[in-house]
């Protein structure tokens, strides 16, 4: 199975680290990024089913923006060998309604409507694949993922499946049943991905690397990479917290330097900004060493700065093989190993 990544931070990633460091001054991101993590979980429980039972010739696409006359955002694409799925995934709780193309959220009529969403999704990918054959076949479907959540349709959904937490796996099993018993033709993955990237757009809601007025409202130093607490001893070798878990100093340098430049992203990683983002809790020396240990120099002299990955520590860790050991978290009798 192909999967298809993006290279940039998500919303996710750049809201994560502002839930952890940002002050009240980013209220409203910190809000965001709790409906945005629930809807990953959605989507993860969603992808672990389909992980589990793809053939190997499947293609996912994930969290794709496209423009095709309008911009949409699809949560899923999966193309098997003849048939093509949009698959949207919900991660509410409490009751959702639908009667007549109208939605009630816990009796509240709520303009979110994710019947209407995926319909539209539906019609543009239709729209999309004709071009390349009209004889590909474009499945919509809503997948409830949430725990305690129900969902009462009243009154019948033209050409959209609803499936709910219950239901997930056997809609893949589906899949790969009705592949098997098929005759419809087989699809070209190939020039279905070059359509898709030729019509792939930014996330228009990525948020923008923060203004040096923004930054002040940002926490600096190092947390527990567990916890999240900033009240963490720092010794030679360990960041050590109460809440148990002992990182290697250096590892967790590597990851808040990631935390910055996440948050500065696009933008080269300068010594200077990085000391005050450590806010002297390390000292200049080490600082550079770690530096010119793992990120690659821009410029030499007094203005050196460093290749930003802008991307999180936990999405690029492999990059710093050398870094040793990983969290280790300690029990009263018990020694495990986190994040491996
Ligand atoms: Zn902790």
């Amino acid at each position: 199975m192909e999967t298809e990544k993006n290279i940039l931070p998500s919303q996710l990633d750049f809201y994560q680290i502002l839930a952890i460091r940002g002050s009240d001054f980013f209220t409203e991101q910190k809000k965001l990024y709790k409906s945005l993590e629930a809807g990953v979980k959605g989507e993860q429980k969603v992808m672990k089913y389909i992980c589990e039972y793809a053939p190997p010739h499947w293609t996912v696409l994930q969290n794709v923006w496209l423009r095709d006359f309008d911009r949409f955002e699809c949560d899923i694409i999966l193309l098997t060998g003849n048939q093509v799925y949009v698959i949207e995934v919900k991660n509410y709780q409490g009751v959702l309604v639908y009667e007549n193309g109208r939605c009630f959220y816990n009796t509240h009529e709520t303009s979110l409507n994710p019947f209407e969403q995926i319909r539209t999704n539906h019609l543009n990918l239709k729209r999309m694949c004709a071009r390349i054959s009209p004889s590909i076949d474009v499945q919509a479907t809503v997948i409830f993922a949430g725990d305690d959540h129900e969902v009462v349709m009243k009154t019948p959904l033209e050409n959209v499946r609803v499936v709910t937490r219950n239901g997930i796996r056997n809609f893949i099993l589906g899949i790969v049943q009705q592949e098997n018993h098929a005759i419809a033709e087989h699809i070209d993955h190939a020039r279905l991905l070059r359509l898709f990237k030729s019509c792939e757009i930014d996330n228009p809601y990525r948020p923008a690397p923060l203004s040096v007025a923004e930054m002040k409202h940002v926490c600096p130093g190092i947390y527990c990479a567990n916890c999240h607490s900033f009240n963490v001893q720092i010794t030679k070798f360990k960041v050590i917290c109460s809440c148990g878990l002992h990182e290697s100093r250096e590892e967790a340098i590597i990851r808040t330097i990631c935390d910055y430049g996440v948050l500065n992203y696009g933008r080269p990683l300068v010594r200077k900004n990085l000391m005050a983002f450590f806010n002297g809790i390390v000292s200049h020396t080490y600082l550079i060493s770690i530096c010119h240990k793992y990120f690659r120099v821009i410029n030499k002299g007094s203005y050196t700065c460093y290749v930003n990955p802008g991307l999180p520590y936990k999405q690029i860790n492999h990059q710093f093989i050398d870094v040793k050991p990983r969290h280790y978290y300690h029990t009263n009798d018990d020694l495990s190993i986190l994040g491996q």
